[in-house]
């Protein structure tokens, strides 16, 4: 729409996209490494969290109470982290 210089607000080095903003900034990168920490601590499984568990979330063959519970934390990660960048914009 034209209303943003087009750079990450977390970093303000790159260029903001949509797997930038959620996975790719150096910014991020931390709090995934922790979401990633707590869910394998919680779940007691070995958690790989790759860009498409970002965007379209975690499927392992089928929708477990798990599952759902991990992508219910990673849809409120992603609500969090788009409010935080529009109140640093
Ligand atoms: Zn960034």
């Amino acid at each position: 729409m034209g209303k943003s210089n087009g750079q990450c607000h977390f970093c303000k080095n790159e260029i903001e996209s949509l797997m930038h903003l959620f996975y790719r900034c150096h910014k991020i990168k931390h709090v995934l490494d922790e979401l990633k920490h707590i869910f394998n601590s919680i779940f007691e499984k070995n958690i790989v969290l790759v860009e498409e568990n970002l965007i379209i979330g975690v499927y392992e063959g089928e929708i477990t109470e798990d599952l759902l519970l991990m992508n219910l934390v990673i849809c409120i990660l992603k609500w969090v982290i788009w409010k935080t960048r529009n109140y640093i914009k």
